[in-house]
């Protein structure tokens, strides 16, 4: 059996939108990518340094109106633990039973010190007990195989997993990275570790380079040089970049699946064409017609 043949399952995350126009193309992209057939779908939380709102809008839309399943992220930053309690039911009366639980950045920016909330959760594994506490929820977290820049080193970084996975996250997500050897490194130190859920590998399409450089360089990710070799001289032809960005992810996923791996978090950036030539690629059957129908 090929890699392409197997079963694998995906879940797509995306972002609130910030305009009218954003707005727009989330939701024909939440639509047209629902014939793929996620497992869920993820809405990312407190980006640049916005609170619950458009977070909770969102997802209000994508489960009360759209039926699909849907994880909302939750960040500590900069919230007591009465108001995390409250965003906590806010989420599950819109019928959210699905919660990314992160600590988040530091208010203050990537890069300067992170400084909890005076009565807030200052470890996401407390953040992931108090979710545990309510009962119902399937909790994700953070995983980083290039490990988080805050930490000292990737022991550090397992340790803080461990406290997650012990508190009782279901599975983890993972920061995207581009060399699967060290994922699979990663991955084993975790087993080594007493980590059991699952870790699921995050795929970032690569939209552009040089944005991605730049977002890479402050959340420590790698951006290998066979990137630059591959997508060198596209600039100026979008439409070969973009199948060679195609070809990039899905050939990730592919080694990823022939070392194992059956379960996906893509990084939509809230566009459809690189994550369905992904798709496409990787021979995923689809949905004769999109689940849903964006309004
Ligand atoms: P954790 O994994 O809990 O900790 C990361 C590292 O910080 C630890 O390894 C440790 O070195 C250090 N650390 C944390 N707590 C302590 C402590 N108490 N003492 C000492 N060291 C500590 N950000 C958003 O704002 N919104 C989102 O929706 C969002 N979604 C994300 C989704 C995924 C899949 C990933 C991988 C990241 C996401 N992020 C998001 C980014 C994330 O918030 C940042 O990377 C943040 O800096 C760390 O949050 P975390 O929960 O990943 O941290």
């Amino acid at each position: 059996m090929t890699a392409k043949s197997e079963p694998f399952s995906v879940s797509f995350e995306y972002f609130p939108p910030k305009s009218d126009e954003m707005e727009r193309q989330l939701w024909q992209t939440v639509e047209e990518l629902s014939v793929w057939e996620p497992d869920f779908i993820t809405m990312t939380y407190g980006a640049g340094g916005s609170t619950k709102e458009p977070t909770l809008t969102a997802v209000k839309r994508m489960i009360g109106e759209l039926h699909l399943p849907t994880a909302a992220h939750l960040t500590c930053v900069d919230a007591s633990r009465d108001e995390t309690r409250a965003v906590i039911e806010d989420f599950r009366a819109a019928g959210v039973r699905r919660i990314v639980a992160l600590r988040g950045d530091p208010a203050t920016g990537i890069g300067t010190a992170y400084a909890p909330h005076p009565q807030g959760y200052s470890r996401t594994a407390d953040l992931v007990r108090a979710l545990v506490e309510y009962g119902d929820f399937d909790i994700s977290v953070s995983a980083y195989p290039e490990k988080h820049p805050e930490s000292p080193d990737i022991d550090a970084d397992i340790e803080t997993l461990k406290s997650k996975a012990d508190a009782g996250a279901h599975r983890a997500l993972t920061q995207f990275f581009f060399d699967n050897d060290v994922f699979e490194r990663y991955l084993e130190k975790a087993r080594a570790a007493g980590i059991a859920i699952p870790i699921v590998p995050g795929i970032m399409p690569i939209q552009n380079l040089a944005q991605l450089k730049r977002f890479a360089r402050r959340c420590g990710a790698s951006v290998p040089p066979f990137l630059d070799a591959r997508l060198e001289g596209l600039d100026e032809k979008p439409e070969e970049r973009a199948e060679v960005a195609a070809d990039i992810a899905a050939e990730q996923i592919e080694d990823l699946i022939r070392r194992g791996i059956h379960d996906f978090h893509i990084y939509t950036m809230n566009r459809v064409p690189l994550v369905e030539a992904v798709m496409k690629r990787l021979g995923r059957g689809q949905a004769a017609a999109p689940r849903i129908a964006a309004a």
